[in-house]
């Protein structure tokens, strides 16, 4: 938990979020500003800064969680089509606490971002 950071926030409910999916390890939530019509995100509860910082024991294990979960929303939310982005690095991250985008929807384009 890092008290300055807007996802450890939402992930101890001192603001608030749509909040679709949550177990013990991530929580799924509308992106604030979405860029497509369907625009989550998946956010490990843990405060790890980004993919450069993810220990080798928790990648494996929230690796293979973030799959079941990218599933899981491609069931709940009926689509065939999506994309998952993930931002690295200081000039590319808004927030600095690793999360995943999950966009999908008629106008998610086909550009790499
Ligand atoms: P990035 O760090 O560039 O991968 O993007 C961070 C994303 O978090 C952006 O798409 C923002 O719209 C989104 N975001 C920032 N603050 C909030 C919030 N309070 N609730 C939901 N999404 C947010
Ligand atoms: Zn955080």
């Amino acid at each position: 938990m890092n008290s300055n950071c807007v996802f450890c926030s939402i992930i101890n409910r001192d603001i608030p979020a749509q909040i679709i999916y949550e177990d013990e390890d991530f929580l799924v939530f509308d992106d604030i500003n979405p860029s497509s019509k369907i625009h989550k995100l998946i956010v490990p509860k843990k405060h790890i800064k980004n993919l450069s910082e993810i220990g080798i024991e928790e990648n494996k294990y929230l690796w293979n969680k973030y799959i079941d979960i990218i599933n899981i929303l491609k069931t709940s939310l009926k689509v065939l089509n999506f994309k998952i982005v993930i931002n690295n690095g200081d000039k590319l991250q808004l927030v600095k606490h690793l999360h995943f985008h999950f966009l999908s929807g008629d106008d998610v384009n086909d550009k790499l971002n």
